[in-house]
């Protein structure tokens, strides 16, 4: 690539929900920022996790330096195993962040020769002609930072996921100072989280779910359950904070809780004071009205804990009348029916279930309003935008927030979605040429179950269709089929209509083995085709459906 050019290429998030992550290239060198997944839309069925496609890196291996993470959400790091076991590249990233990460690394086992380097918040790396500071930012989420990235063509400020809280828990306040400061000497591009651009106004504080809690916990007479994402650390210590005020023992319950706990906690980030946690086994040894679980789940998802209390199905706790359940959180659209039938089971158990939009709230947003984001962008006063975060919608909105820049040195705004890019160099900025991009769909977490289209396609037949699986049982001895092939089927017809239609189909099954050569007969694989291929042709013929058609040959 010639050299002078910068290149933004955006791999995910522009244009979608979830899955940040952003190439950055000046000549030879390339930095990725965020290597984030999304949890899976209903039309990809049985799909755990989704991750960008890393094509435009596989195709520039060679320039590939670091990663750069700008806080520990699901949706930035989530796909940092999936980008390391490829590249072996230095990921930089705060303490805690990194501790995130190297978590998951552990699970797929490549924490061992992963290159995490710690960066404080004010620190500065040089990569290539990059040279990174760390600026800290307020989120839902500890240790989160934006980015200053100094190029040879001027400075890149990227803010990864924010809010401006005034009023932090532990008072660690968004460093506006250095974001006003790089305003001053001049910011070539911004780059800002999108998210919550639909919201006039401002964000409350975290502090704001305080007075809520107190509420809950002053009119709770048996057990209180709080459900919240395990990364909210701010919360958390809130949670902790009002156990020891009310003199409830506290219980993690679920592997994330406890994992991120005990990492907050050994970083110093979630002040736990002694002896107010208690283990589960211990849970029944503290009467009902001291007692304070807190779990994840707060999304329905069916192994969650919260999930399993909801259908009396936990170890060590169960909820029954009198009890309080609160998820303090919010509804993730298109989790709306798990979560409501989760709060069902939870309420016919007899438990008073809090949730949603309330005043005082029961949860407040990580991400910045239309005020907020009109700070930043007037504190840093770019020469070109770029929104970031977000669907397209949000995306254009955020574009224009920014209009009223034009009189003070804004040039242009660019709308971009994944896959296209901003081109930058000496004479401006401008929408530069396509590169691949796309989803990566992995079943149960493992890069090993990497899903093929094919298989999505299968298991869309599946939920649309049904399936038929004919049974063929050939003689060892004669080569030949015993008896009329058998027909199974499920989700395809029912009742009546099917039994006549069936017996047709076995019909077809048995006139494909006859009509085949002895030796097309040896070959199970062409035999299988051209069973799959008579039935289909029958089958779609008979009722316009398309069922899922997977032949079994038996030997016997
Ligand atoms: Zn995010
Ligand atoms: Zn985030």
């Amino acid at each position: 690539m010639k050299d002078g050019r910068l290149l933004v290429v955006p791999l995910g998030g522009l244009g979608e929900f979830g899955m940040n992550c952003l190439a950055l290239r000046y000549g030879d060198d390339i930095i990725v920022i965020d290597a984030g997944m999304m949890f899976p839309e209903e039309e990809l069925l049985g799909v755990d996790v989704v991750i960008p496609d890393f094509a435009y890196l596989q195709e520039n291996r060679e320039h590939v330096r670091a990663l750069i993470l700008t806080h520990g959400h699901e949706d930035h790091i989530g796909a940092t195993p999936f980008l390391l076991s490829e590249f072996d590249i230095p990921v930089y990233g705060t303490e805690f962040t990194l501790a995130l990460a190297g978590r998951r690394l552990e699970e797929h086992e490549l924490k061992e020769r992963a290159k995490l380097n710690v960066l404080q918040p004010g620190q500065t790396i040089e990569i290539g002609p990059f040279k990174i500071q760390f600026i800290h930012v307020t989120h839902s989420i500890v240790s989160a930072v934006a980015l200053a990235i100094t190029t040879p063509l001027g400075m890149i400020i990227h803010t990864g996921d924010f809010k401006v809280d005034p009023t932090p828990t532990d008072n660690d306040l968004f460093d506006l100072h250095t974001l006003a400061d790089c305003g001053k000497r001049g910011v070539l591009l911004l780059l800002s989280d999108s998210t919550n651009v639909d919201r006039a106004g401002y964000t409350e504080s975290e502090r704001a779910v305080r007075p809520r809690l107190e509420d809950i916990l002053n009119r709770a007479t048996g057990r209180l359950v709080v459900a919240c994402f395990s990364s909210s650390v701010h919360r958390l210590q809130q949670l902790v904070d009002l156990g020891q005020e009310f003199e409830r023992k506290i219980c993690f319950l679920g592997r994330s809780m406890m994992t991120v706990t005990e990492i907050a906690h050994s970083l110093g980030l979630l002040h736990i004071p002694d002896r107010i946690l208690l283990r589960s086994q211990d849970l029944g040894s503290v009467p009902r009205n001291k007692l304070m679980v807190v779990l994840s789940g707060t999304q329905g998802e069916p192994m969650s804990a919260l999930a399993r209390v909801a259908v009396d199905n936990h170890k060590s706790i169960s909820v029954e009348h009198g009890d309080t359940v609160v998820l303090s959180s919010r509804i993730i659209p298109g989790n709306e029916k798990a979560i409501y039938r989760m709060i069902n089971h939870l309420s016919r158990r007899g438990a008073d279930v809090i949730y949603g939009s309330m005043n005082p709230p029961v949860h407040v947003s990580g991400h910045a309003s239309a005020e907020e984001l009109k700070l930043v962008l007037n504190l840093v006063r770019p020469k070109y935008f770029m929104p970031i975060h977000g669907e397209y919608r949000q995306l254009a909105k955020h574009a224009s927030l920014a209009e009223h820049l034009r009189s003070v040195g804004l040039e242009d705004t660019f709308v971009l979605e994944t896959g296209e890019t901003l081109e930058v160099d000496a004479r401006g900025a401008r929408k530069g040429g396509r590169v691949n991009v796309g989803r990566v769909c992995i079943d149960s977490g493992t890069l090993d179950e990497v899903v093929e289209d094919l298989v999505i396609r299968d298991r869309r037949h599946l939920s649309e269709d049904g399936f038929v699986l004919p049974i063929i049982a050939i003689n060892k001895h004669t080569g030949k089929s015993e008896g009329l092939p058998e027909l199974v089927s499920r989700g395809f017809m029912s009742g009546e209509e099917s039994a006549g239609l069936l017996l047709e189909a076995r019909q077809v099954v048995s006139r494909t083995l006859e009509s085949s050569t002895a030796e097309e007969r040896t070959d199970w694989g062409v035999m299988k085709e051209k069973i799959r291929t008579d039935l289909r042709r029958f089958l779609s013929k008979q009722n316009s459906r398309r069922p899922l058609i997977i032949p079994v040959i038996l030997e016997i």
